[in-house]
């Protein structure tokens, strides 16, 4: 049996702990009807508007066709490239595929929904608005299947592990050609372990992931909310929950609950949050329980992500994979443990 189908814990139906079922943020956001269009303005002045792009159009502009730019103003000329300095051929093409890509059936289906611009709306800023005009300095394809993706982070941890590191996309002309929009591949909910970071261990580049980082991975609405962020506005087609070996938040999680001893502070909550994996390491009475748990928040996580009610529709068809993982400190290493796509 697939270790992320396990039995639905009652806890998991807290509207107060999963975003997607909260009233209050059904009200606010993912759910709200789509923001009638503004009436309409002047066109900014190339000046103007430049200064206006960081904030981008917010819900109104993530609606709008953009031909020329991102921001939401038809008639803009704001460079993607810095003064003086001109694209070679291969960023030119580069940026053919990126708008190509854009343009797939799968990305117009996506925006034609009312949760998606809803979602949109939250964040105040298009992330896939602005990716439509955003051309793309990667040196490969962007993934766009959940398999693709899956590959490409495997293939970077590979090379991770043998030590013959690529360091893709990660100078100037990628930030400066991502610096209107971005499209990730995945979104990684991690640990904040120092020794474990998604974009190094997975050998990754500059816009390459959405990366959500917690003590142990712990989720609550904001987090959850993170996590959707990536599949519901940018097509991100793979979600990857990572654990990993010896990890300090999940011993310590363990330690308080099993001795009934409250952490101080706000790290209480991250107990609370990992209390469900530490029931289930009990009922799986590992040899190693501490190990056993950390692995547990990972498959339970990832399989409460998958019957997300946003995210499920998403898995359903095919468009979206949440893979549990668990990262060796000693090896570096991923190892799948549930929901790896064909
Ligand atoms: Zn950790």
């Amino acid at each position: 049996m697939d270790p992320g189908d396990g039995p639905r814990r009652p806890f998991r139906r807290d509207p107060g702990r999963w975003g997607p079922t909260s009233p209050q943020r059904q009200d606010r956001a993912f759910h709200a009807p789509a923001p009638a269009a503004p009436s309409p303005s002047p066109s900014p002045s190339p000046a103007s508007h430049r200064r206006e792009a960081g904030r981008c159009g917010g819900p109104s502009a993530a609606m709008r066709p953009t031909p020329a730019c991102a921001c939401g103003a038809g008639a803009c000329t704001t460079p993607t490239m810095e003064p003086g300095r001109t694209q070679d051929k291969s960023e030119r093409h580069r940026g053919e595929q990126s708008m190509e890509r854009a343009g797939s059936p799968g990305r117009r289906t996506l925006l034609a929904g009312g949760l998606v611009g809803a979602a949109v709306a939250l964040a105040g800023c298009s992330a896939k608005s602005e990716a439509s005009s955003a051309p793309s300095a990667s040196s490969q394809a962007r993934p766009t299947t959940p398999a693709a993706a899956f590959t490409r982070l495997m293939e970077g941890n590979q090379r991770w592990v043998s030590g013959h590191l690529q360091h893709p996309d990660r100078d100037p002309s990628r930030r400066q050609l991502l610096a209107r929009g971005q499209e990730p591949f995945g979104s990684v909910l991690s640990c904040i372990d120092s020794r474990v970071p998604p974009e190094l261990l997975f050998d990754t580049g500059l816009g390459d992931l959405y990366v959500m980082r917690t003590g142990g991975a712990a989720v609550g609405p904001v987090v959850t909310g993170s996590v959707e962020y990536g599949p519901m506005t940018s097509n991100t087609p793979l979600v990857v929950v990572l654990g990993h070996q010896r990890c300090g938040a999940v011993k310590a999680a363990y330690q308080s609950l099993r001795d009934g001893k409250r952490l101080p502070g706000n790290l209480q909550a991250i107990v609370k949050a990992l209390q469900p994996a530490y029931e289930q390491a009990l009922r799986e009475s590992g040899t190693d329980p501490v190990d056993t748990m950390a692995r547990a928040q990972v498959t339970l996580t990832a399989a409460d992500l998958r019957a997300n009610q946003d995210l499920a529709p998403l898995v359903r068809r095919g468009a979206l994979a949440v893979v549990g993982a668990y990262y060796s400190l000693d090896t570096g290493r991923v190892e799948v443990l549930a929901g790896a796509p064909a």
